[in-house]
């Protein structure tokens, strides 16, 4: 295939050939072979395919086909209900909801939900993906009733409350649920330019490793994943597009474990050569994390998830330990508006920061954290410039990046996110994407951009 009239960061006019997986020329001009298929960028931007750096297939898959139960759809315990409501008589069998947070309903239980949907199974996720919440029914489907306590759901005076942390794998082992397929979630990032993601879920091993390669291989799913996830991964495995990342490690403050245990984990996981990525939202754990990966030990890609609060002096200790941060600047755009409301002004300054990372020497990646956040990149890069949020208040000003840097968000290295940028190359795989606008114009309203073509591994796997 040959692409031309293109426009790169390196080059303001260039023609591309691919030939099975590979880049093999890059000229301004060059001659269409006989019989080769002709793409005429017509002077839009072309870049390396981008690379979501955090994000969890499965539970993206299945949200596809579930309810959405929070802001800014909705906002508070009656829009919830009402949702449920039609649900309950438009479908039959488990309600699947996610996306919820408390700033819906506060934190809502079994008897919360018996009373909106007493007929059926219901099971809602929390949109921090690490809480489910299920009604009556849906314990009974679980096997788990009131009388035995030998499950790992919350219990309250010996009753079981209907919530459940951290727990995915068991629910799929009781429920018989095989895992989701991935071609509809795949052809959806396909088509926002998107070739490579991380999954960042906690609990993937192998099943998990096995059912993205069987996925792969049936050509439904057409990404390349990084997979991240527990200790039961093995970095030796390998599968056409994927290959074992870092060891996920997930902190929260309600229950975090001691000094020493988290040091072991991180050692234990640096012995079995892979890096530690640790989840920390709150400032507690994210100083947590980077003391305990100071003390254990930095190995080159260590990372840290998300990062969502921090003050100055956690940016100077994450530059320090040479910890690469990977955040989320779409939620500025999307829960802006809420922390704006709820958080005290200070908190407000050291919301997902990705300027002052920069600014200190910190590699800063993005990943979208789907579906608990909005796939669409464009979106996070017009936001990583201009802290928006949904209703156009700005959040953070000197948080933005520069155009100069916010491509590293999406386009470097899925070992090393936000480091070195990758750049289309003769020999290097045909990773790419093709937008609807130069690259001056990207950057002047990047939410609006489309994708008119994404390759991926050298095959077509988006043409607008
Ligand atoms: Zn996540």
């Amino acid at each position: 295939m040959l692409i031309i009239k293109a426009n790169t960061p390196e080059h303001a006019h260039i023609a591309l050939r691919t030939d099975g997986e590979h880049i093999v020329a890059l000229a301004p001009n060059l001659t269409p072979e006989p019989g080769e298929i002709v793409f005429d960028a017509a002077g839009g931007a072309m870049l390396p395919g981008l690379h979501d750096h955090h994000l969890h297939l499965l539970a993206y898959a299945a949200a596809i086909d579930s309810v959405h139960c929070g802001p800014p759809q909705l906002d508070c315990a009656q829009a919830l209900a009402a949702t449920l409501a039609t649900v309950n008589t438009n479908s039959e069998g488990w309600i699947r909801g996610f996306g919820y947070h408390e700033s819906v309903a506060g934190d809502i239980d079994r008897y919360w939900l018996d009373r909106v949907v007493p007929g059926r199974p219901v099971r809602i996720q929390h949109r921090s993906g690490q809480l489910w919440i299920f009604n009556s029914l849906g314990l009974q489907c679980l096997g788990v009733d009131d009388a035995c306590g030998i499950d790992p759901f919350e219990r309250l005076d010996g009753k079981p409350t209907g919530r459940l942390y951290g727990a995915d794998s068991w629910i799929r082992e009781r429920l018989g649920a095989s895992m989701p397929a991935l071609g509809e979630a795949s052809r959806r990032l396909a088509r926002l330019g998107i070739t490579g993601v991380t999954d960042a879920s906690p609990g993937n091993g192998l099943a998990e490793f096995r059912h993205f390669a069987a996925e792969s291989e049936a050509g439904r799913l057409q990404q390349n994943v990084l997979v991240m996830g527990s200790e039961a991964l093995d970095p030796s495995w390998t599968a056409p597009g994927l290959s074992v990342g870092a060891t996920k490690i997930h902190l929260r403050e309600a229950s975090l474990p001691s000094f020493d245990a988290l040091c072991d984990r991180i050692e234990h996981s640096h012995r079995t050569g892979r890096p530690v990525a640790v989840h920390c939202v709150t400032l507690v754990e994210l100083m947590l994390a980077v003391t305990a990966l100071q003390t254990a030990g930095v190995q080159t890609g260590d990372r840290l998830e998300h990062a969502a609060l921090a003050t100055m002096e956690a940016v100077d200790l994450v530059r320090e330990a040479g910890l690469h941060v990977v955040t989320q600047p779409n939620f500025i755009f999307e829960r802006g508006d809420n922390y704006l409301a709820s958080l005290p002004a200070e908190d407000l300054q050291g919301l997902y920061r990705t300027g002052s990372f920069a600014a200190a020497g910190v590699a800063v990646g993005a990943g979208s954290d789907a579906p608990y956040g909005d796939p669409d990149p464009w979106r996070a890069i017009a936001v990583a410039l201009d802290r928006r949020t949904r209703t156009g208040r700005v959040l953070g000003a000197a948080e933005g990046l520069t155009p100069d840097s916010v491509l590293d968000l999406y386009c470097s290295d899925p070992q090393y996110p936000g480091g070195t940028r990758r750049s289309l190359e003769v020999g290097g795989v045909a990773d790419l994407c093709v937008l609807d606008r130069p690259l001056a114009r990207v950057f002047a309203d990047a939410a609006a951009v489309n994708v008119r073509l994404t390759i991926s591994r050298g095959r077509v796997v988006h043409c607008a």
